[in-house]
């Protein structure tokens, strides 16, 4: 059998080898891919249903006309549709069953009437490539805007980039067939442009799945990353990047001298809430708090949740008094406000700090703002107190303070 096999048949082969790798790949890692793994089934079949495909086209001549040519044929275009609903499903757009069953259907009546026929080859041989290509540009356009919203639009343009090669692939040689080229039609015969297009399949096949699996990956990380710098209650950012941001912003203070200013805010008696109302109440109204801390500051504050019932809010490029301001009209905004949960109303306490020079890192302004907080609490609660400008460590700052 070896023998009788062209170059082109050998390279099939190989693409479906690659196939059938990707397609075990794809399977494993299904259970791993969290959300994505529906579509990291359906992207399995993809590989899976193409390995199959291009194995029958390999044979042709060697196996049962019907394999190789007509199931051949309709599992190529069957493995184009795996791969769109695969992609929606990534996406979660429709999956457009009913258009899908219907290409489908189409492509194999068109398959059956041109299949078995050798003078209308060229018909059929039209009929796998423009459905095929058609799935494929539907998949393109059926992603496109929330690939975009997700990547970027170079990004998304570059991803795009297999299919639409491969669309272009399937369109001219659906085309070409019409021209009298009679090696185009068979894809057996040793051709150099048969065995182009098989070579460019082989590498258009790697990159498609590449492209997915980068997908995958940059979507499993920003989750990964999120789930360590969000807060899981509130959505807020959580302490560690809390302390990311004021180490950035503490830096850039240091270059450029920009002001900045942080809120440490506390829920009085919270304890109260949660002993009369239940916990899980009491993490509904941390929830409503995080919200109404969102909507009060301006888009370029930054909220987070520093643990428990604490919240920190920073302030870049302001002053003292405005913080003071913002850090009043905070409180009020929580004051005057009586949640839908249970007809609850409660207050918080606010301490307000600025960056000075005598901070030696924004640890120190955290602690200053934390102890106007503990002042607030000490006199009455539901008020809004300032840090003093020099409140740390005094022996340290001291040293400090007359070096400058
Ligand atoms: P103060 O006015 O002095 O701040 O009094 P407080 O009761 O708010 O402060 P305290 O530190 O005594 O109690 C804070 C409470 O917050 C105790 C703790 O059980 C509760 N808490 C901390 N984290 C959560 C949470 O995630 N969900 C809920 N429901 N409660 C929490
Ligand atoms: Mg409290
Ligand atoms: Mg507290």
């Amino acid at each position: 059998m070896s023998s009788s096999l062209t170059t082109v048949q050998w390279l099939l082969l190989a693409v479906a080898v690659q196939q059938s790798i990707f397609a075990a790949a794809w399977l494993a890692i299904e259970r791993l891919a969290g959300q994505a793994g529906r579509s990291a089934r359906f992207w399995a079949l993809f590989c899976g249903i193409g390995a199959a495909s291009v194995t029958l086209l390999a044979l042709r001549g060697v196996l049962p006309d019907l394999l190789g040519y007509l199931i051949a044929d309709f599992l190529l275009v069957l493995s184009a549709a795996a791969g769109r609903h695969a992609a929606a499903l990534f996406f979660e757009r429709p999956t457009h069953a009913v258009e899908q069953t219907l290409t489908l259907a189409l492509a194999a009546i068109g398959l059956l009437i041109y299949g078995s026929d050798a003078e209308l080859d060229h018909w059929r041989v039209a009929v796998v490539c423009l459905f095929t290509a058609w799935i494929a540009a539907r998949a393109v356009w059926g992603v496109h805007v929330p690939m975009k919203a997700e990547f970027g639009a170079p990004l998304t343009w570059g991803l795009h980039m297999p299919t639409l090669l491969l669309c272009a692939g399937l369109i001219w040689r659906g085309l070409a067939v019409f021209v009298g080229n009679a090696a185009a039609l068979e894809y057996r015969n040793p051709d150099l442009v048969n065995e182009s297009l098989v070579l460019a399949m082989l590498v258009i096949m790697s990159f498609l799945s590449l492209v997915y699996g980068g997908m995958l990956m940059a979507r499993l990380v920003r989750r990964l990353r999120d789930l360590a710098l969000r807060d899981n209650l509130t959505g807020l950012l959580n302490r560690r990047a809390a302390q990311q941001l004021l180490e950035r912003e503490w830096a850039s203070y240091r270059q450029k001298d920009l002001p900045f200013c942080v809120l440490m805010i506390d829920v009085d008696h919270f304890k109260r809430i949660n002993d009369e109302h239940g916990h899980a109440i009491g993490d509904q109204v941390l929830k409503a708090l995080a919200t109404r801390l969102q909507e009060g500051t301006r888009p370029s504050d930054h909220v987070a949740r520093m643990g428990g019932e604490e919240f920190l809010v920073f302030l870049p490029q302001t002053e003292l008094t405005s913080a003071q301001a913002a850090a009043e009209r905070l409180r009020q905004h929580v004051a005057t406000w009586t949640l839908d949960i249970e007809d609850l109303s409660f207050t918080v306490s606010i301490g307000v700090a600025q960056a000075t020079p005598t901070d030696r890192a924004f640890d120190d302004l955290l602690i200053r703002a934390d102890r106007a907080l503990y002042d607030a609490k000490s006199a009455g609660r539901n008020r809004v107190h300032l840090a003093a400008s020099t409140d740390t460590a005094p022996h340290h700052l001291a040293a400090t303070a007359s070096a400058l």
